[in-house]
């Protein structure tokens, strides 16, 4: 018999604070640049787009910072999520490894992103905000954010990537269910977005376009704030919830991991599920390995450049300090949506620098064996997104076996992928190939750029 397989926590239980990890960084992460000026931007220049609160967490440096309870009110709608240990899976690998996975999918939204949705969505109201703009790239993002406004009572407006906008149209569904207003970006509503459709009627978009959109319908609007779900320092640190329930988890089951794994497109499931552990290696003395997994089309940490680099296409955020593949990069129209962003936040990007956390790029096509393996073995499919996690469990379990040694693997099911269906339909129908990402495409790109080197 084995032990439990679910590991819950009760919802006294649950951790009552998210943990900021710029308390603790050896090496800061250096400031964001104003796009003009080239000088690091103050709270002022971020007070158009985003409510104060958001912007005293992003340069906080407390380590431990309260959860509103009416945020506390909402996540226990599906929080504490449960840390479920693979048994089955680790079966078929034949490991010696112990396989766990912190199950985010079971959000109403089906993935990690209402943990900050929420959260932002809550400030924004506390600040009066009436109505928000975002993009969103698979349309997990804007539909996490569809639920939290609804909640809030605040109207939401999501430019969401054209590519997915067809490949995804439930997603829509789901979000104009939740009372938001949904666009197909590139859309005619925005000169970023007309800027692009002169150059290509056909653009399929990219995360970096719908950006700039929500960001200049925001700015032009007057009365509306914008968000974002990944990348930005606020945002990374609510999702740390996770990795903080996971840690109460394994304490209780008598067991802590020795790598902690996720995928990761801008950075905020990877940091919300490690940052905690990165706490025990930084006050304990632990050596937890935390590892994030890119696709190999868009393989910004394993082979991009650390420099200032803008967030979006048009160049209307401030340049963010982070590992990209340059702002202008448009990644292959890969099913992981969500991991197809040209840069990553600058906190990840400052831990990998220091190689306090390790990188790996893997092809779709293996990602989508380990989901079907784990789909078979566990149960849950996964989202695309969450495959290359998988795929990265799956070769560090037979790593285990091949070296005869026992370790405790623990990764983030950022979310399933009910949702992604498609996705899985053009695998079976053997219609997905590995996109190569050649190092002259790498450098074409990056030469275009004129934003500030870093040494
Ligand atoms: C958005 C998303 C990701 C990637 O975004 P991060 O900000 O890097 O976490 C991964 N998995 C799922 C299911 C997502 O929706």
């Amino acid at each position: 018999m084995p032990d439990s397989k679910k590991i819950f926590l009760t919802e006294a239980e649950s951790p009552k604070q998210w943990y900021n990890i710029q308390a603790d960084m050896p090496n800061p992460m250096l400031p964001p640049l104003h796009p003009g000026t080239k000088q690091p931007v103050g709270p002022e220049d971020l007070a158009a787009i985003f409510p104060m609160e958001l912007i005293k967490q992003e340069v906080s440096t407390e380590r431990w910072i309260d959860i509103p309870d009416e945020v506390m009110d909402v996540y226990k709608i599906w929080r504490p999520t449960p840390l479920v240990r693979a048994y089955n899976l680790e079966k078929a690998l034949d490991t010696p490894a112990k396989i766990y996975y912190k199950n985010e999918g079971v959000s109403p939204a089906g993935s990690h992103k209402p943990n900050t949705a929420v959260a932002q969505a809550y400030y924004n109201k506390m600040e009066g905000v009436k109505r928000i703009t975002t993009e969103t790239g698979a349309g997990q993002w804007g539909s996490a954010l569809s639920f939290a406004c609804q909640l809030f009572g605040i109207d939401l407006e999501v430019f969401m990537v054209k590519v997915s906008f067809q490949q995804k149209p439930y997603r829509k569904m789901l979000m104009n269910t939740w009372g938001a207003q949904v666009f197909a970006s590139p859309t005619d509503l925005t000169q970023a977005g007309r800027n692009i459709l002169a150059e290509d009627p056909d653009s399929a978009g990219s995360l970096g376009i719908a950006i700039s959109e929500a960001i200049e319908r925001c700015v032009t609007s007057g009365d509306a704030k914008y968000s974002l779900g990944s990348v930005l320092n606020h945002v990374l640190m609510h999702q740390t919830i996770i990795g903080l329930e996971a840690i109460k988890q394994f304490e209780k089951a008598g067991d802590m991991p020795d790598i902690v794994i996720a995928p990761l497109g801008g950075g905020s499931n990877f940091a919300g599920i490690s940052f905690p552990f990165l706490h025990k290696n930084f006050t304990e003395g632990k050596n937890i390995r935390c590892i994030a997994i890119e696709p190999a089309s868009c393989p910004k940490l394993t082979k991009g450049e650390f420099r200032y680099d803008f967030g979006d296409t048009a160049g209307m955020t401030p340049l963010i300090p982070m590992y990209t593949l340059g702002h202008n990069f448009v990644s292959a129209p890969i099913h992981a949506g969500g991991l197809r962003y040209h840069g990553a936040s600058a906190l990840v990007s400052q831990l990998l620098k220091d190689k306090l956390v390790e990188a790996q790029a893997y092809q779709q096509i293996p990602c989508f064996e380990a989901g079907v393996l784990f789909a078979k073995t566990e149960g849950i499919i996964p989202a695309p997104e969450t495959t290359h996690a998988i795929a990265a469990v799956v070769d560090e379990a037979k790593r285990c076996k091949e070296e005869g040694v026992s370790k405790t693997i623990l990764f983030n099911l950022s979310g399933h992928g009910h949702f992604d269906m498609a996705a899985y339909a053009d695998y079976f129908d053997g219609k997905l190939s590995n996109h190569q990402f050649t190092d002259e495409d790498l450098k074409s790109n990056l030469q275009k750029l004129d934003t500030p080197k870093i040494d």
